[in-house]
C-alpha cells in the first residue's frame, strides 16, 4: 500500500513539475510520520523515502531512535519549538522548518553544535490561529539573524489556509515565492534563502506549480494503512 502510495505522489510530482517546465530534481518529498508508528515509517524508507519530518519534539526523538539503522534519513523538525525543548532536539535534526522569533533563535545558537539549516515560517494568509511571522516583519527579522552564525536560513516556509479556495491558495504560495525573492536579492551570507517549503497532501501539485523546493506529505502517503 505504502509503496503504492508512494510511486503515486512521485507521478503527480513529475506531473505538476513537467506542467510548468520544472525538474523534479529541485523537489524533496518529506514524509510527514507524526499519525504512524514507527513500522509504518520503516515500510517508507525502504521503499526510498530519505527525508522524514515530525511536529513534535518527543515524537521525533522516538521515530529517530527507533530507526537508527538508517543513519541516512535525514530529520526535518515541521512544527513550533518551545524555547525549553530546544536543548533536547536540536543536535538531532537536520533542518528545523518553523523559526518564528528571535528568541527562539537565540536559544537555538546557544545550544546547537554546528550549522543548522533553518526555515523561517511565515503567516501568510494571516489567520490568527498560525504561527509564523507577518509578511511586513520578515525582512527585518531575518536581518536581526545576522549575528546568530550557527543559524542558516535556507528558506521559508507556510502552510495554507484550510478549507481555501484554489485561488486562495495558490495566492499563498504565491506570496510566500515572491518573499523568498525579495530575501534572496539581499545576499545575507547568513540567509542564502533558496528554498520554498511549502504544500502537503491536499495542496502540493498547486505548490509545486507556484515553486515549492519541499513539500511535506502526510496523509497520502498512509492511505490504506492503519492509523496510530
Ligand atoms: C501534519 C503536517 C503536514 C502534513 O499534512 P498532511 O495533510 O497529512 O499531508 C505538513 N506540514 C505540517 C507543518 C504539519 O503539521
Amino acid at each position: 500500500m505504502i509503496a503504492d502510495n508512494l510511486l503515486k505522489i512521485e507521478q503527480e510530482i513529475q506531473d505538476s513539475c513537467a506542467l510548468v517546465h520544472r525538474d523534479p530534481k529541485e523537489v524533496t518529498l518529506i514524509a510527514v510520520t507524526k499519525s504512524v508508528d514507527s513500522a509504518t515509517a520503516e515500510k517508507l524508507i525502504k521503499s526510498g523515502i530519505k527525508n522524514c519530518a515530525e511536529n513534535r519534539v518527543d515524537k521525533l526523538l522516538q521515530k529517530k531512535q527507533d530507526l537508527l539503522k538508517y543513519p541516512d534519513v535525514k530529520w526535518h523538525l515541521i512544527g513550533n519549538l518551545q524555547r525549553r525543548k530546544v536543548k533536547l532536539i536540536i543536535n538531532e535534526i537536520d533542518c528545523f522548518h518553523a523559526l518564528d522569533s528571535l528568541k527562539l533563535a537565540e536559544e537555538i545558537q546557544k545550544r546547537v553544535n554546528q550549522s543548522l539549516d533553518c526555515f523561517v515560517e511565515v503567516n501568510v494568509s494571516g489567520e490568527e490561529s498560525k504561527h509564523g511571522i507577518s509578511p511586513e516583519e520578515l525582512l527585518p527579522f531575518v536581518e536581526s539573524l545576522a549575528a546568530l552564525t550557527k543559524i542558516n536560513i535556507v528558506g521559508l516556509m507556510t502552510m495554507a489556509p484550510k478549507d481555501a479556495s484554489v485561488q486562495q491558495i495558490r495566492k499563498v504560495f504565491r506570496t510566500l515565492k515572491e518573499l523568498r525573492d525579495l530575501v534572496q536579492m539581499k545576499k545575507f551570507s547568513h540567509a542564502p534563502c533558496t528554498e520554498l517549503s511549502m504544500g502537503m497532501s491536499q495542496d502540493f501539485q498547486l505548490a509545486i506549480e507556484e515553486g515549492a523546493t519541499f513539500i511535506r506529505v502526510g496523509t497520502a502517503l498512509f492511505k490504506d494503512e492503519e492509523e496510530q
